[in-house]
């Protein structure tokens, strides 16, 4: 892991290519394409606008399992059992049918990036600014590469064709604090008090605690009932963080560019887990870049096959977002209460919590032996 801050002013120094694979985002989506190519002997290169784990892009909670799959259990900060759900009339507490854990954002990528197994020159803060081609224009000059992937993100920086455009794009946004602070629960706020369409989430993580709020709607505001949310828990609105979140799949290659993470659109709809789906769809772009690399494959068939992997995720991505406009259209209302109750009961809360979490699983990441 480089361990120098991000480069600025003079030491931006101008950049030159001599790779197979331009990784363009250093963070779940892009670490994972690069982790899926340890070992190939395949000259990678990841840039990203900041040095890796230098700024936090989530809340950090994943399906506990995730973290092993990947060996990142270093990162762990808190496991919870249970989650812990509000309306204004009642609580409800559902059993999870597998743990989540909270992490620390930073390890998590010194982890990811020593499984890479690139040394720090593989590694440059530049900033994206457009392509031609499979030439990426940055900040610190033009970079060419054999194999280009977007991995940076809800912006989509290196479509041609899909200019994402808030607050009118298929966007949802979410903000949180970062409280100095102990928490023993996982909880989450289904409160039209706090968002409209939406929800506030309370994540405790080691010495802090993140509280925020999501809203389904890009146009309606999020600090204002962020900072309201964090007040009535009395936690400190400290440390804000926040982004726009991409909630419908998008096409995951265009023009020659792999697509992966929130820039393909692969964070889920409603409950807006992005970091496991990363995961996923980098481990599966990373495989078929691999094929590439050692002869199996050309570009086009790779690019066809990874696009076809992640179109055929559509009908789940469409169930979810069906399930976000329901719900979102439904809070407030006393249906929402009861679904809240509903999920207290271990067998439903097995059968539908079960089947979201079978979505985007670790081994189906990492036991297929081929993607293609
Ligand atoms: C407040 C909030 C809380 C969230 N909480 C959770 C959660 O608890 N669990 C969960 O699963 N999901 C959560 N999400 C969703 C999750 O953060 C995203 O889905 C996930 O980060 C997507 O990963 P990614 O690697 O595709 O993109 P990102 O994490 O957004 O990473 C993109 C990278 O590209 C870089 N980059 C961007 N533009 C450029 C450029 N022009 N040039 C160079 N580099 C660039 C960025 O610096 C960044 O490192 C949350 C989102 C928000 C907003």
């Amino acid at each position: 892991m480089p361990s120098r801050a991000t480069k600025r002013g003079g030491d931006r120094t101008d950049l030159t290519s001599d790779c197979d694979v331009l990784v363009c985002g250093g963070s779940f989506a892009g670490l994972a394409v690069a982790r899926a190519l340890a070992g190939s002997g395949a000259r990678v290169m990841v840039i990203d606008r900041y040095e890796l784990g230098e700024r936090q892009t989530s809340a950090c909670a994943i399906p506990t399992n995730w973290l092993g799959a990947l060996r990142l259990g270093a990162a762990r900060l808190q496991t919870f059992g249970e989650l812990v759900v509000h309306t204004p009339g009642t609580s409800g507490r559902w059993p999870l049918p597998q743990t989540f854990s909270t992490f620390d954002y930073r390890r998590l990528c010194e982890e990811l990036w020593a499984q890479t197994g690139l040394g720090d020159g593989a590694f440059e803060t530049a900033t994206v600014t457009g392509r031609t081609g499979t030439t990426v224009h940055t900040d610190r000059g033009d970079l060419s590469a054999r194999l280009v992937v977007d991995a940076m993100g809800w912006r989509r920086v290196l479509s041609h064709t899909m200019g994402v455009q808030p607050p009118r794009a298929p966007l949802s946004r979410g903000l949180e604090v970062h409280s100095a602070g102990r928490g023993a629960e996982m909880e989450l706020w289904i409160d039209r008090r706090y968002v409209r369409a939406g929800y506030g989430w309370s994540f405790p993580a080691g010495d802090e605690v993140r509280v925020g709020i999501g809203s389904f709607w890009p146009e309606h505001g999020v600090k204002a009932p962020t900072v309201r949310l964090a007040a009535d828990l009395g936690r400190a609105p400290d440390g804000y963080q926040g982004n726009w979140i991409p909630h419908k799949l998008r096409a995951a290659t265009e023009d020659g560019v792999f697509f992966v993470g929130d820039s393909a659109g692969h964070c889920l709809p409603l409950t807006a887990e992005g970091i496991r789906t990363a995961f996923y769809f980098g481990l599966a772009c990373g495989r078929e870049l691999r094929a590439v690399l050692e002869g199996r494959a050309s570009t086009e068939q790779a690019l066809h096959a990874y696009g076809a992997f992640s179109g055929a995720q559509a009908r789940k991505f469409g169930v979810l977002l069906g399930l976000q406009r329901v719900i979102g259209q439904l809070t407030g209302t006393r249906a929402i209460a009861a679904m809240v109750r509903a999920l207290e009961n271990p067998h439903v809360a097995g059968r539908l919590l079960g089947r979201y979490m079978s979505a985007a699983a670790p081994t189906a990441a990492l036991g297929a032996p081929n993607w293609s």
